[in-house]
């Protein structure tokens, strides 16, 4: 028992900020009360969903007040997608350089700082904070720094970092507080990093052990590969990203293993020795022993952060991982009281997030009482190595949903131009890239849209809008192609122009 409070006071406490880093500071011995403040809205996680909300309910003239213990920007600016993308684009900008020979360039004495694009990005991302800061102050948002918990479904008590706790009361109160890596939960936990972790090394590790099979694994592992880590990446099933569809899954494990990368599958960590020297070991449950490796990195998916938020005082219910029951308008059960973004689980993207929080704004202040956000047909991209662009129905899903004579499914793969010269322009191991169309019905409405290879980032976000809009093959193929470029396979997938023709 005494273990179980332990840890949940330490989980709970409120981190100083040092010199841009996190101290946990003791903040139970002196609470001092101060009044408190009533708001038409309070948002408790400054990220991505709570600050769309913030600043769209105030820009309709609502009194806002947006409660956060971190700097401003959420897990997105912080540690997520935006020094993520940065990461990758160091990364994509070794490989370029190393290709360059291919174009007839040469380039020697490649040298990369590790520390160096660590403090651009470190810098860029602390303006962004700012950015932050005064759009919320532009917008009127009052700022409260410190973090918060329940007292009742209208009341919030915020814990400052100097131990202060002050009170406030709104009308509606909105629980975006997003989540944190969940933990390995085997002996020698402690020797390994998460992605908050990879965000905070200052030099490059020689070899380097990834744990995890989902978005963050291939994408951090495709960093360190191509900055020119020696990368191992341990999958415990069959391949990483088992849930994509089928095509996109396996031709990334081939790609991640072509492109240098050791993809270890089925093998399970059951603990993390940490040598005389400083390295690391890794034990798995199938008695294979892997290493050394100068650091090790686990990315096995996210926990919300809602066990320190008291929700039972406000008679919030969670799911059993804790996550935050709502409905499709983001209300929970408690009156008043609404949660959106990664506390709640179902979409872990920042769009995902902000769009639920504008479309709550909507309609608690802006008179749309049947504003929501809608969580069909939400595109996505991997920043893997190569990118992985994705909206709808895997064919796995889709033959699930619909009987077999009523699905066609359309294949192409490709070079990309852009390695047409390579090897003087003869044939040689060229990346390739892949696209799969799923259709549906007898008019072959597009359901899924997958693609792999360059470009693939950039390309689906078009085609996006075109599935939202229930854009058949007959639809894609009556668009004249962009010639030459990657997205111009999308419209030209074999056989063009012949759906529905017999
Ligand atoms: P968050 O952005 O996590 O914000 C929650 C905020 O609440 C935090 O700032 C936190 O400090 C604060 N908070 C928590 N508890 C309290 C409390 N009690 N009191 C006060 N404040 C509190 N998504 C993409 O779309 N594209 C990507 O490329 C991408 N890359 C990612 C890469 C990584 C490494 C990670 C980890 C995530 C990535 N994501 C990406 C996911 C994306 O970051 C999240 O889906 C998004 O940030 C969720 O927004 P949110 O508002 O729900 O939560
Ligand atoms: P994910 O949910 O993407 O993947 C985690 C995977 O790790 C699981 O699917 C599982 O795969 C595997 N896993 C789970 N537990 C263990 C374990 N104990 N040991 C080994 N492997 C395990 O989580 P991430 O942490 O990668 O990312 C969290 C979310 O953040 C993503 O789902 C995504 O929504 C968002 N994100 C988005 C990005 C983007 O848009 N580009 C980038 C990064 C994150 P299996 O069951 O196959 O073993």
């Amino acid at each position: 028992m005494q273990t179980t409070l332990f840890k949940r006071f330490v989980r709970c406490s409120v981190p100083l900020a040092v010199s841009g880093k996190f101290l946990f500071s003791s903040v139970a011995e002196s609470s001092t009360q101060s009044p408190s403040r009533k708001f038409d809205l309070l948002v408790i996680g400054g990220g991505s969903g709570g600050l769309a909300c913030a600043k769209r309910s105030a820009g309709y003239g609502a009194n806002v007040g947006i409660v956060e213990y971190k700097p401003f920007g959420g897990t997105c600016v912080n540690v997520g997608c935006v020094p993520k993308k940065i990461m990758y684009t160091t990364s994509h900008v070794n490989e370029t350089l190393h290709d360059a020979k291919h174009y007839g360039f040469e380039v020697k004495d490649v040298k990369f700082d590790w520390s160096k694009i660590k403090q651009s990005r470190d810098v860029y991302i602390g303006r962004l904070n700012r950015i932050y800061e005064n759009g919320l102050d532009n917008a009127k948002v009052t700022r409260i720094s410190g973090k918060a918990a329940f007292k009742n479904d209208k009341t919030v008590t915020v814990r400052t970092k100097d131990g202060k706790e002050e009170t406030y009361s709104a009308d509606h109160i909105v629980v975006a507080v997003g989540g944190s890596p969940r933990k390995l939960g085997v002996p020698g936990e402690e020797h390994v990093i998460d992605s908050d972790g990879f965000f905070a090394l200052t030099e490059q590790p020689r070899r380097v052990a990834v744990l995890g099979a989902g978005y963050i694994a291939v994408e951090l592992a495709g960093v360190f590969n191509g900055l020119g880590t020696e990368t191992s990446l341990y999958v415990r099933g069959p391949r990483a990203l088992r849930e994509f569809d089928e095509t996109i899954s396996c031709h990334l494990h081939k790609s991640m293993i072509e492109s240098g990368m050791h993809v270890h599958t089925e093998h399970t960590v059951k603990e993390v020795i940490k040598g005389a020297d400083g390295t690391f070991s890794l034990h798995f449950t199938n008695g294979q022993v892997h290493g050394p490796f100068d650091k090790v990195l686990s990315a096995i998916g996210r926990v919300p952060a809602t066990d320190c938020l008291d929700l039972d005082n406000a008679q919030v219910p969670t799911t059993r991982s804790g996550h935050i029951v709502v409905d499709d308008f983001q209300n929970t059960k408690a009156s008043g009281v609404y949660a959106l973004g990664d506390a709640c689980g179902r979409v872990e993207l920042t769009p995902m997030a902000v769009a639920a929080g504008r479309r709550l704004a909507d309609r608690l202040f802006n008179n749309m009482p049947t504003a929501k956000a809608d969580y069909n047909l939400v595109p996505t991209v991997v920043f893997s190595h190569p990118t992985i662009g994705t909206i709808g129905l895997t064919e796995k899903q889709a033959r699930e949903e619909y009987p077999t004579d009523q699905l066609k499914v359309y294949n192409s793969s490709f070079v990309n131009l852009h390695y047409g010269p390579w090897y003087e322009g003869k044939p040689g191991p060229k990346p390739i890239s892949k696209v799969k169309m799923i259709c549906a019905g007898d008019d072959e409405k597009v359901v899924g849209l997958h693609m792999i290879g360059m470009g693939a980032d950039e390309v689906l976000q078009g085609f996006g809008v075109a599935m939202k809009m229930g854009a058949t093959k007959a639809d894609f193929d009556s668009v004249v192609a962009i010639h030459p470029t990657a997205a111009e396979e999308i419209v030209t997938l074999p056989p063009w122009g012949m759906s529905g023709k017999k």
